[in-house]
């Protein structure tokens, strides 16, 4: 631990507790769980391993801190999310050293989802002022109807770890902005940042019991996540992470018929076709694939390139990714850092192995890299690849690139939406009508086309199908966090 402060400028930062009312505290079993380098394996702190005291707790204090904060003016909570947002940009070098820490993504991606993340802080800041009702047109005389939107109250967020302070910021803003408080437990793997961000919105104003943070290890989520799930009081779930965890909280909150918004596991299809600007592609490609190692729930996984085409992609494709530069996160030079941990890099090398037993060819990479650490993989592009191989079904979640070949539009569409998954598209053609015909056609709540970084504030992130429910970001953003109250007043004439 104390290594770790010593790479900050701000070695307060590192929160070795709960904050649940305004107050630091320890679990009140005192037990902890350790939090270690992907890069190396090595511990780098103990933080609280809460149990359902300790969420009870927290939920407490969310419940008693709503009426005054739901009362509170918008502008006023739109100057504190101000507050709270120039705080994470002041601290964003120990804010993006501690993401490469913990989480394994390279220090340049950390001081870019130190920017993403505050970007939607300051987006909700402004929004904040903005949630307008309706008052609907007279229907009868003496009779008047409004539609108010009101905070739906105590907000659980569940966070991953792939975006340790995307994530969680981009579910505490919107509920901040719209009246609502909030109970958070951030992902086993990564709760460093997570606890840095809390303290921020601690020292920007954020009242006692607004923002309440557990941290759990993996086996003790589920008791202290329990505890909310069947908190009456607990009126809303954002959940970001894998479709099997987000059924299992959508049925294990069904008794309290919580408002939930889902933000699940995609299988993103990445289509080139013929007419497409190549070099675009594949730079569209790079950039969209190979961010954070390609674990990121928007990261294709499937590459379909049309066959007049293959061939030269594949190639073009391959020398890119072959000049990528693995290396630790703290590298300075690094663009593909560790995996976050042994059982990701199983899993890559599960799928490389089956899709070259299953006859794909291998053009770059392939290999696990142990001389840099547990946790590396090469970069790997795969042609030839097809339905038969795990790497079809499951989402990878690490720097593969299987390329699958099809031949016409509409086998192309159809392959890319041969999924449960309906997040994120892709795909790059240079010809309009057919660019108006496949974005209708894809099955997805995001498309990029011609453009592989398709995430901001300003715009709904979210997916359809098994990929969830809910849109986060974006004047939609607020919707998941308000209720519409309807008024009906008569007696006027
Ligand atoms: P990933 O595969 O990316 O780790 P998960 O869906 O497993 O995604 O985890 C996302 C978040 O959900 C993490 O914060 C994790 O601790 C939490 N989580 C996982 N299982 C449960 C569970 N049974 N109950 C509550 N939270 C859980």
């Amino acid at each position: 631990m104390k290594e770790l402060q010593a790479t900050l400028v701000r070695p307060d930062l590192i929160r070795a507790h709960n904050l649940i009312n305004g107050k630091w505290q320890p679990a009140a079993s005192g037990k902890q769980f350790a939090i270690s380098d992907p890069a190396t394996g090595k511990v780098i702190a103990q933080v609280p391993d809460s149990g359902p005291d300790d969420a009870r707790a927290a939920a407490d204090a969310a419940a008693a801190a709503f009426p005054a904060w739901k009362q509170a003016l918008p502008r006023e909570r739109s100057d504190i999310l101000r507050k709270w947002h120039a705080a994470i940009l002041a601290n964003g070098e120990d804010l993006a050293r501690l993401i490469s820490l913990e989480q394994g993504k390279p220090v340049g991606e950390g001081r870019g989802e130190v920017a993403y993340g505050a970007s939607y802080v300051l987006w909700f800041a402004e929004e904040a002022a903005r949630i307008y009702g309706d008052v609907i047109p007279q229907q009868q005389r003496g009779k008047r109807m409004t539609a108010l939107k009101e905070p739906v109250g105590v907000v659980a967020a569940i966070t991953p770890w792939n975006f340790p302070l995307a994530m969680i910021a981009r579910k505490i803003a919107p509920a901040l902005a719209a009246g609502c408080t909030v109970v958070a437990k951030p992902a086993e793997d990564t709760p460093l940042t997570a606890l840095a961000l809390a303290l921020l919105a601690q020292e920007a104003g954020v009242p006692p019991g607004v923002i309440n943070l557990v941290t759990t290890s993996r086996e003790q989520a589920p008791g202290a996540v329990g505890d909310w799930l069947a908190d009456e009081r607990v009126r809303k779930i954002s959940f970001t992470g894998s479709t099997p965890v987000g059924k299992y909280l959508a049925r294990e909150s069904a008794n309290t018929l919580k408002k939930l918004s889902m933000e699940l596991g995609g299988n993103a299809p990445f289509i080139v076709f013929d007419d497409a600007d190549l070099d675009a592609a594949v730079s569209g490609l790079l950039t969209s694939k190979f961010r954070n190692a390609g674990q990121t729930c928007v990261c294709p996984n499937r590459v379909y390139v049309q066959s007049g085409v293959y061939e030269r992609f594949a190639e073009l494709l391959s020398k890119r990714v072959a000049a990528l530069e693995v290396a630790p996160a703290t590298d300075e030079s690094a663009q593909i850092g560790p995996l976050i941990n042994d059982r990701a890099v199983d899993k890559v090398a599960r799928h490389v192995d089956d899709a070259v037993t299953h006859g794909a060819r291998l053009l770059t990479g392939g290999k696990r890299l142990p001389a840099l650490g547990p946790n590396f993989f090469e970069p790997t592009v795969l042609a030839d690849a097809t339905a038969d191989m795990l790497l079809f079904r499951e989402e990878t979640f690490g720097p593969v690139v299987p390329l699958f070949r099809f031949y016409d539009e509409a086998e192309g569409v159809r392959a890319a939406n041969d999924t449960a998954f309906g997040l994120a598209t892709y795909f790059y053609s240079q010809d309009v009508r057919r660019i108006d015909r496949v974005s209708r056609q894809l099955e997805a709540g995001i498309v990029g086309i011609n453009e592989g970084a398709i995430s901001s504030a300003a715009a709904p992130f979210g997916g359809v199908k098994e990929s969830g429910y809910g849109r986060e970001g974006s004047r939609y953003g607020l919707d998941d966090y308000t209720i519409v109250k309807y008024l009906c007043q008569g007696g006027l004439q």
